[in-house]
């Protein structure tokens, strides 16, 4: 743990300018938590203490404590946990009196860094009967359960009442924000974000109210599967994370690769998550097939703790990976200087792609862990990623062509993705 000493020095004169002095500091990624101490001299003065994040007030203890510990998942009383965003934060000090020789304050700032990352999985999206599903959330829990996974956010169209049902440990809290040109889902306890947007400006407001409400956001499915569902609003830019896979692979998942892809070319970094969408059935057991069920496919998120936002920190980090199913296959893809590290487990089959940014770098088997490093110097390649792919049967294929022939070209459908990792900057 870092700790970095500001000392201030404030006269009445001060004091009556500026009651509320801060003290800025950055926050680097892979922050977990921040604990600060206050001392001033003399005791006769009173000097009040705060904490503001890059969205504004995270918490305020007056002049009744002298420290606090405000992390992901807990705070000291008077402070809100959540995710640290990297930037510029700001213990904030109340001049409430200072003697006439003045006030000697000193901030003592430690940052907690994110520790012992470790692998959860979970579907981000999926739908109970507080929307357009028949399935209730006990089904949906019990589902999940099933198939192993770790999380599954609820992402009911334009609604939160199903968020005070939610345990807040497995069932996470979520809203798909469904609009007429675009749908997207914010991550998080309410508030009910519009829906009823008509222009461009509108989305820009809600997107900047679910910044405010420290929502994570997520621009689902940008592929035209239905009238409404591909995005058409722009503002790309203004997410946390893309939905590059949801529901099986053949349904057009390739188009909102193509799309991210096109992102990161623009130097955008936005991390790949993805989401069944599942509409949970009102039937127990869930007898369909597995890859329409939740959980197909998996996001994995490579995170410092069990709670929700260490989930969200994860995935705003771009430590994650989508694979078909709960087996995976889980990619787990670095970069360490010019050397970038895979790691690949889980169900085996098919083979594993590496590429550095559109160019295809090195193929292997993977018919078993595979595990190893390669040269990353690529001169041109902004960012490194991989896919693990198998041939998709020409029956399925031929279904994708009947249904959306518009939308399908036949190098399209020759293979399904089986699992995909975000990309990795230098
Ligand atoms: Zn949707």
């Amino acid at each position: 743990m870092s700790e970095t000493r500001y000392e201030r020095f404030f006269s009445p004169e001060d004091a009556r300018r500026d009651p509320y002095p801060t003290v800025p500091f950055t926050v680097p990624p892979g922050t977990r938590g921040v604990t600060v101490r206050q001392t001033f001299t003399p005791q006769s003065a009173t000097v009040d203490l705060g904490y503001a994040d890059p969205v504004g007030m995270r918490g305020w203890s007056g002049g009744a404590r002298r420290s606090y510990t405000v992390t992901t998942s807990d705070a000291t009383p008077g402070y809100t946990p959540g995710v640290f965003r990297p930037g510029e934060h700001h213990v904030l000090l109340g001049l409430y009196h200072v003697p006439p020789e003045g006030v000697t304050v000193i901030v003592s700032i430690e940052l907690h860094p994110e520790l012992d990352l470790r692998w959860r999985r979970g579907d981000l999206h999926a739908h109970t009967h507080h929307s357009d599903a028949q399935g209730s959330l006990t089904q949906l829990a019990a589902a999940g359960r099933d198939r192993g996974l770790d999380f599954v956010s609820v992402a009911d169209h334009n609604t939160v009442s199903h968020h005070p049902h939610l345990d807040g440990a497995f069932l996470l809290p979520a809203q798909e924000v469904t609009t007429y040109h675009g749908h997207f889902v914010a991550h998080g306890p309410g508030p009910q974000l519009e829906f009823r947007l008509t222009e461009a400006a509108g989305v820009q407001e809600v997107l900047e109210d679910a910044a405010r409400a420290r929502l994570l956001t997520v621009l689902a499915h940008p592929v035209p599967t239905c009238p409404s569902c591909d995005w058409a609003w722009g503002l790309e830019e203004q997410f946390d994370a893309l939905e590059v896979w949801n529901g099986p692979w053949p349904v057009l998942n390739w188009i909102a690769r193509e799309k991210w892809l096109g992102l990161l070319d623009r130097g955008l970094r936005l991390p790949a998550v993805g989401g069944s969408d599942r509409h949970q059935p009102d039937a127990w057991p869930d007898i369909s097939e597995p890859f329409l069920q939740v959980g197909s496919p998996t996001t994995w998120v490579k995170v410092a703790g069990p709670h929700r936002n260490d989930l969200y920190a994860g995935i705003l980090a771009g430590r994650t990976c989508v694979s078909e199913s709960p087996q995976g296959p889980l990619i787990d893809l670095s970069l360490e200087g010019d050397e970038l590290y895979y790691d690949v487990s889980g169900e085996p089959g098919g083979t594993l792609m590496l590429y550095a940014g559109r160019e295809l770098i090195q193929e292997a088997e993977f018919d078993g862990p595979l595990k190893g490093h390669l040269p990353a110097t690529q001169p041109d390649a902004a960012y490194y990623r991989a896919e693990v792919v198998a041939p998709l049967p020409a029956e399925q294929a031929q279904r994708v062509q009947a249904r959306w022939p518009q939308h399908v070209r036949p190098q399209d459908v020759t293979t399904r993705v089986r699992a995909l990792s975000s990309a990795v900057w230098r």
